[in-house]
């Protein structure tokens, strides 16, 4: 096609990266040297080239993280290598928070100033950074570097936290949790004289399993005990068991035992995860896909994490069998972009169980071929939306689609795909093993099976917890050490910044799918977040909301124009000047709240006001 490039030309370096990623160009036409022999008589590229445009995410990292901003120049290149008009480029690198189209440092430092880290002291964190850098989004000292505030980097058990990443021919992230002001900066001076430490932070077990080791584990009892990177060590602890008892019970027999089981989908929508698998298997139309959604980017939220650095091989052996029962031969990981650690544990994870005949052709010899791909999101919450996860991976701008169809029917590149998070998976070998009958028989009649939990906020032991479905939020809480900060409870966050806020006379609800919906509230991605009573909740309040009006893709009115006319709102509230009286601003939030919930197309926009409207169904915060 003719693609209207600008007169902006590639440094070397961008197309050191762009070709680092897709190989060199093979004729002038896909941005190779013309040669007229042979390119001025023929056309090369066309449909194989635009074939490859699902490349266009990774060819937009390899150019962020060797250069630490996009130029024109390369946006070009990338447009001509892959066959997409720049318009199309540009939509797509301009969508993402992680990439930059404008000049930027090379040595970046996200600052998380979201509401668990700011429980925890990130605006006085903040605050001094200011001082002693400058302002956010300025560039400062040589111009080598710059600080940004982040939405939630997904390590709220050890709040605050920051992320350095430093651009360039070996680009090195690290991440800093707890954070203060003055190793930060320590930080990004070595990143800046191209010291920053090849070691990313590795999973602190101690701060973010406060379980580690209890025999009652089921999900997380690797996490700590057994090396993380070693496949051997994985199967001396029962690994792969439950893949080779899967290949004995055929794809039927797999989904008979989800089915029985019970499972519901972890991630939120608490769908049947079996009734799903069969919908895969019955559609007949060829390829299928099976998709771990790992962009866990619910504020509050790290368990994804947690299980993904200290138990890859589980997550790669749950959605293995995932493949064999659904008929899927080509298995994506969507893992957020802020989680270099887990990144790195499941790339190696994946070659390690490549090498070891458990991934690729003919998966242990048994006839079934399954391979896993990884890929990495580029800083959008709302590619946690399957539709518009599928988006992302093809190389679009991570809007959300119209259901029906259903992923089922027409998912990734339109095919039959599934979709699971990676709580959801890793209960998968537990269920073989044990049988989906035994299973469904842990928990309560609804919500079968064991859960993971996220406390974080004012607890004393913050962390992941797993147990059977049951506790109260009473005993949760006291199983994470009892409430911190002063000991006086004011409010808990349940399900994250999508979920809602309860009251201390709401601790005897019991954590269940049907006891949290009895209470108007939901379990959400698993987020606990007690906050005593010196957090004043209006700038909580106003965070999450600003958070919901970011991260609106914008696609629809109710919740592009509702989330930023909530924000204006509550500012005003907090202000002091309502519109009219704070009554009518209270009534005119609340009617805002339920446009968004009836008219939304995705559960972004269903969901951004939940947190605020239940703080307003319990407190009266403005008069
Ligand atoms: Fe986009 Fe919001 Fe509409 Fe979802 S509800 S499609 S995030 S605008």
């Amino acid at each position: 096609m003719d693609l209207h490039l600008t007169a902006a030309q590639p440094t070397a370096e961008e197309r050191a990266a762009v070709d680092a990623e897709l190989g060199p160009p093979e004729s002038g036409w896909d941005g190779g040297a013309r040669q007229i022999a042979t390119d001025g008589r023929a056309a090369f590229g066309g449909h194989e080239s635009r074939s490859r445009r699902h490349l266009l995410l990774p060819v937009l990292h390899a150019i962020q993280e060797r250069i630490g901003w996009i130029s024109p120049g390369a946006l070009n290149y990338a447009s001509l290598r892959l066959d997409v008009a720049p318009a199309e480029t540009h939509g797509v690198a301009s969508f993402y928070a992680m990439f930059s189209l404008s000049p930027r440092p090379p040595v970046v430092a996200h600052v998380c100033d979201d509401i668990v880290c700011m429980a925890r002291g990130a605006a006085s964190m903040c605050s001094e950074l200011e001082r002693n850098l400058g302002p956010t989004g300025k560039p400062c000292a040589d111009g080598r570097a710059v600080w940004l505030r982040s939405p939630c980097l997904g390590l709220c058990e050890r709040a605050p936290a920051a992320l350095i990443t430093a651009a360039g021919e070996n680009p090195r992230e690290r991440v800093l949790a707890p954070a203060a002001a003055g190793a930060i900066e320590a930080l990004v001076d070595d990143a800046v004289a191209g010291r920053l430490p090849a070691e990313i932070d590795v999973l602190s077990t101690e701060r973010s399993l406060p379980q580690a080791g209890q025999p009652q584990l089921h999900l997380l009892h690797r996490i700590g005990d057994v090396d993380a990177t070693s496949l051997e060590e994985y199967q001396l602890t029962g690994g792969y068991q439950a893949l080779r008892r899967a290949f004995d019970l055929g794809p039927e027999g797999v989904i008979r035992e989800v089915i029985e089981s019970r499972l519901l989908g972890r991630g939120g929508a608490a769908f049947p995860t079996g009734k799903k698998w069969e919908a895969l298997l019955l559609n007949k139309r060829p390829p299928h896909y099976v998709i771990c959604n790992a962009d866990e980017s619910e504020p509050g939220t790290f368990k994804d994490r947690v299980v993904m650095e200290g138990d890859p091989f589980a997550l790669l052996e749950g959605m293995t069998i995932a493949g064999l029962a659904t008929g899927a031969e080509q298995g994506y990981i969507y893992i957020r972009g802020e989680y270099p650690f887990a990144t790195e544990r499941l790339r190696h994870a994946i070659r390690a169980a490549r090498a070891g005949g458990f991934l690729g052709r003919d998966v242990l010899a048994r006839g079934f071929d399954f391979d896993i791909e990884l890929r990495r999101g580029a800083g959008a919450y709302i590619c946690g939306e399957e539709t518009a996860l599928f988006n992302s991976i093809e190389g679009y701008r991570g809007e959300p689609r119209n259901k029906p169809p259903f992923p089922t029917q027409a998912g990734l590149f339109r095919q039959p795909t599934v979709v699971n998070n990676v709580e959801t998976l890793v209960n998968i070998p537990e269920i073989i093993l044990r049988g989906g009958a035994a299973y469904a028989s842990i928990g309560t009649e609804r919500s079968a099976g064991y859960r993971l939990f996220c406390l974080c906020g004012h607890v004393a032991r913050p962390g992941v917890y797993e147990v059977p479905f049951g506790p109260t939020l009473r005993q949760m809480i006291d199983l994470a050490g009892g409430v911190a900060g002063n000991g006086r409870l004011q409010a808990i966050l349940l399900g994250g910044a999508a979920g809602a806020f309860v009251a201390p006379k709401e601790l005897d609800t019991p954590l269940t799918f049907e006891g949290t919906r009895a209470i108007g509230a939901t379990l959400g991605s698993g987020v606990i977040m007690p906050l005593d009573d010196s957090v004043d909740l209006k700038p909580i309040l106003l965070r999450i909301v600003a958070f919901f009006r970011d991260e609106s893709c914008g696609q629809c009115v109710p919740c592009r124009i509702g989330a930023v006319r909530q924000e204006e709102a509550l500012h005003r509230l907090i202000a002091g000047r309502p519109l009219g009286s704070i009554e009518k601003e209270i009534g005119a939030l609340r009617e805002m709240g339920q446009a968004m919930r009836d008219a939304s197309i995705c559960g972004l926009g269903q969901t951004a006001s939940s947190a605020l409207e239940s703080a307003l169904n319990r407190w009266s915060l403005f008069s």
